[in-house]
């Protein structure tokens, strides 16, 4: 009887052990997993996840992420709106005029400093040249004097180092030989108007990096001739996918979608402090006798070859993240860099003409 009893415990303890071990359920750890539908603002999408140990399958919807409007206002000639990455407008008002420029948006409605001529026997206007030292981004008007402006004239802009952007109303339709030649702009809006563009108007325009060519009657490519031979991007509409911004302190701020980026310096501070969140300095100024220390913000990770070249007065370079600098391929101690002076000598002779980047 009690070996009986015995075996029965034994068989019920065996028992409860394999329900135990197959009983055991897998603790599903699932994978990062693959969109079956992807989601986007508006659109609910689906996601399958295989658990890493067992390899069950799992689907899960994924709600629409909604719109994500910019804050700051893109605009045209005509209105100001908001937009999302995808498109997706709102608010879009005309702009509301006080003093030439928009009362909401900060939108100018042309620039002044422009010196105009008299073409079409005195019908209409050709932008002849620019006198507006302390403007770099020149919006030009439609009309002036009650009548169209309607062309560039040769060597309009030709060797204005300081521009950095230009808006071509819809009423131009050419621009001449030369017009913007061995000039900085960055960026460039073509007006729907524009039929010609002489050869060599945008020749040596090298620090272009979009062209919005809103006209249907003249083509700019990347890398081919003319306004798209530097510029890294050319839209066939202006969809305004950057920014150019001025901070209180004269940084002129390039941003889109890859950062933020330093595009000039106007301001007259001699201990320059980039601002935080920069993620890119591509120039400070040309030839400055005055500046004699600049420092870098955490953000930063890049810095264009030549950037500090010029500035004659420099002492001292200050990182404030000095890990993980390299200049094509070659790595820069960071003990090299948190020494003031030795970063500073890096920048303007060793590694000047180097483009720097952090990993
Ligand atoms: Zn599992
Ligand atoms: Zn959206
Ligand atoms: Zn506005």
């Amino acid at each position: 009887m009690k070996k009986t009893l015995s075996v029965m415990l034994a068989i019920l303890t065996c028992l409860t052990a394999l329900t135990l071990v197959s009983c055991a359920k897998c603790k599903h750890v699932w994978d990062d997993g693959v969109d079956v539908i992807k989601v986007t603002c508006n659109v609910d999408g689906l996601k399958t996840y295989t658990c890493i140990h067992c390899g069950q399958n799992d689907s899960r919807a994924i709600p629409a992420t909604g719109h994500n409007f910019s804050t700051e206002l893109y605009s045209d000639n005509g209105y100001h709106w908001q937009e999302c990455a995808c498109g997706e407008i709102k608010d879009k008002e005309a702009h509301i005029d006080s003093d030439g420029k928009c009362f909401i948006c900060n939108r100018k409605f042309y620039t002044g400093g422009l010196n105009y001529t008299e073409i079409d026997g005195g019908e209409a206007y050709a932008v002849s040249g620019y006198s507006g030292v302390t403007e770099k981004c020149v919006v030009i008007p439609a009309t002036h004097s009650g009548k169209p402006v309607t062309e560039i004239a040769k060597d309009a802009f030709k060797d204005s180092y300081g521009l950095i952007s230009v808006e071509i109303p819809d009423s131009v339709t050419t621009i001449k030989t030369g017009a913007f030649v061995n000039s900085g702009i960055v960026k460039l809006i073509i007006g729907a108007g524009v039929k010609t563009v002489e050869n060599k108007a945008f020749e040596y325009c090298m620090n272009l990096i979009e062209v919005f060519n809103k006209s249907n009657q003249i083509t700019v490519k990347v890398g081919g001739g003319e306004a798209g031979a530097y510029a890294q991007n050319v839209y066939t509409k202006y969809s305004g996918k950057s920014f150019i911004t001025v901070t209180d302190n004269g940084y002129y701020i390039y941003e889109d979608i890859a950062g933020k980026m330093v595009i000039a310096y106007s301001g007259n501070e001699i201990e320059l402090t980039v601002p935080d969140g920069v993620t890119k300095i591509r120039q400070l100024t040309y030839y400055n006798d005055t500046i004699k220390s600049v420092t870098l913000p955490i953000s930063l990770n890049h810095i264009s070859s030549g950037t500090f070249k010029y500035l004659n007065a420099l002492e001292r370079v200050i990182f404030l993240d000095a890990e993980g600098w390299v200049t094509e391929n070659e790595q820069i101690p960071s003990e090299s860099l948190l020494d003031q002076v030795t970063a500073k000598e890096y920048l303007t002779e060793t590694y000047w003409r180097k483009n720097w980047m952090k990993n």
